[in-house]
């Protein structure tokens, strides 16, 4: 009886993953063609000032619209387009839709906002990264300020030298950098200091529970006063409620990102939010 069943279980194991691989195979093939297919569209995210409660800048976030499939989650999709190398092209792609979008909106006459971009490790191992970058703002004719990139501590810490002079580069262009998923990764503090970034976001995961959990409150505190040390800009991603956001401004942490502002718009409805927002000031 109990052989039978472990039996049954393994095959049934076994089944779903091999539904998986298909699953993952099918993903990889439409990935391929989603680029052409204009499968892709990119969300923006307000970042605000804590102090001000004005926008400061937005993250851009990469939605798919697959045609059979549907909206597919980036956590499923994103690991996908790196393991298959498909984010580079991909990634290029952000970056110009991003830049193109902030232009826009500058030309529009909003007040310039920074418009920040995340990059995968896979962009970093091709050599013409800087390249690539200062082309599309040649050709959108966004200033390097008004773009960021955020990086996570994995990409930093492989082929750490190359990452450092690409980062220096970058930086040399005016172009801000900031670590993503702060205190998730595991860069040592000591080599915190060889990079050069301008901000630190702390990770979500320690965002959630600092109104009650004595543990995260102590590492968000900890962060926010080693990123003013530091001299970097410190933002919370995944502000949800009220109270995280009465501890971190108690705090002094300088910006914020999460549901509790907005959730991450269409590039239509952060135009609106631009345009309610100009009225508030006027
Ligand atoms: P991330 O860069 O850390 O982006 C923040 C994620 O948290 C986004 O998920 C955002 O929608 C979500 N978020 C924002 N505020 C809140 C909140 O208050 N509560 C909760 N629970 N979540 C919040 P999303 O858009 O699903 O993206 C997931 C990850 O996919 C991103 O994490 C990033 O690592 C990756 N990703 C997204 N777009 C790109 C891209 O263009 N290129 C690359 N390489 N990665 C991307
Ligand atoms: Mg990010
Ligand atoms: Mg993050
Ligand atoms: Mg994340």
């Amino acid at each position: 009886q109990v052989k039978t069943q472990g039996k049954n279980n393994y095959q049934f194991y076994s089944a779903s993953l091999s539904e998986n691989v298909a699953e993952r195979m099918e993903l990889e093939n439409s990935l391929r063609n989603a680029l052409k297919k204009e499968e892709f569209f990119l969300s923006y995210q307000p970042k605000v000032d804590i102090k001000t409660n004005q926008v400061i800048g937005m993250e851009a976030l990469l939605r798919w619209n697959h045609g059979k499939l549907g909206m597919i989650s980036p956590a499923k999709f994103i690991p996908i387009a790196e393991e298959s190398g498909l984010i580079v092209p991909i990634g290029e792609w952000v970056l110009r839709m991003a830049c193109k979008q902030n232009k826009d909106w500058q030309d529009a006459g909003f007040p310039p906002l920074r418009v920040a971009v995340n990059l995968s490790a896979r962009q970093f191992q091709k050599k013409n990264l800087v390249e690539v970058i200062s082309k599309i703002l040649a050709e959108t004719g966004l200033e390097p300020r008004w773009l960021e990139v955020e990086v996570t501590e994995s990409i930093l810490m492989q082929n750490m030298e190359f990452t450092v002079s690409i980062l220096q580069q970058l930086q040399a262009i005016g172009i801000h950098i900031s670590i993503d998923d702060f205190g998730t990764g595991y860069s040592s503090l000591n080599y915190l200091k060889r990079f050069p970034i301008n901000s630190l976001k702390i990770d979500q995961s320690f965002v959630q529970d600092i109104a009650t959990d004595p543990d995260d409150a102590a590492i968000v505190t900890a962060v926010i006063s080693l990123a003013h040390h530091m001299k970097l800009k410190v933002i919370a991603e995944g502000v949800e409620t009220e109270g995280q956001l009465e501890f971190l401004r108690m705090r002094n942490c300088d910006d914020m990102q999460g549901y509790y502002f907005s959730k991450p718009l269409k590039a239509e409805e952060f135009t609106k939010l631009l345009e309610s927002s100009k009225e508030i000031i006027a």
